[in-house]
């Protein structure tokens, strides 16, 4: 517990008013010399400096994008540095009350993720992809900037999106019917 009170990077004190991140899960194996920051609070400013940033902020990146590729989650858009992310509902995904629409924003250089609802992509845009990391300020709220916009030029509205997400489970239940129809013909 006490170990939470200090910034992982700098190893100083955290006090209420600190501007932190932290990452949830363990991209990396026990022994990796980044093991010890996952999950830990750390500093925006110590991030900014980190000279692991790039490698720790890549490894939660390939980690998520493996397990969308993994569970058949949907990839609704992409970039060499970023993806977009929905995970459709199923069996053993049952998204809590008013998540149902949730999409994520997962960037290869920054260990934050960006989350914003389907049905409200406009608001998104607008400011909203900023609720969840009010804190943001200098490189990184630059950064986070920029990928907004970039998500912006593919992906610019709900319909946009829910055309994706209706193509893929389109053909998602095409496969479905294809590999039963053996069955019931
Ligand atoms: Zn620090």
């Amino acid at each position: 517990m006490t170990e939470s009170t200090f910034c992982k990077i700098c190893g100083n004190a955290l006090s209420a008013k600190d501007i932190t991140l932290s990452t949830s899960g363990y991209p990396f194996s026990n022994g990796h010399r980044l093991r010890e920051y996952c999950g830990a609070p750390l500093h925006l400013h110590c991030v900014e400096k980190w000279p692991d940033r790039i490698e720790f902020s890549k490894a939660y990146y390939e980690h998520r994008y493996a397990q969308f590729v993994k569970e058949g989650w949907y990839i609704i858009a992409e970039h060499e540095d970023w993806f977009v992310g929905f995970i459709p509902p199923g069996p053993n995904m049952t998204p809590p009350a008013g998540m149902e629409d949730l999409v994520e924003v997962r960037i290869k250089d920054w260990p934050f993720v960006l989350y914003g609802h389907a049905e409200k992509w406009t608001e998104f845009f607008l400011g909203q992809w900023r609720e969840y990391h009010p804190a943001l300020y200098g490189r990184t709220l630059v950064r986070a900037a920029m990928v907004v916009r970039d998500v912006q030029q593919i992906l610019p509205d709900t319909n946009t999106i829910v055309e994706v997400i209706n193509e893929r489970l389109s053909r998602k239940e095409s496969a479905v019917s294809s590999s039963r129809s053996p069955v019931a013909g």
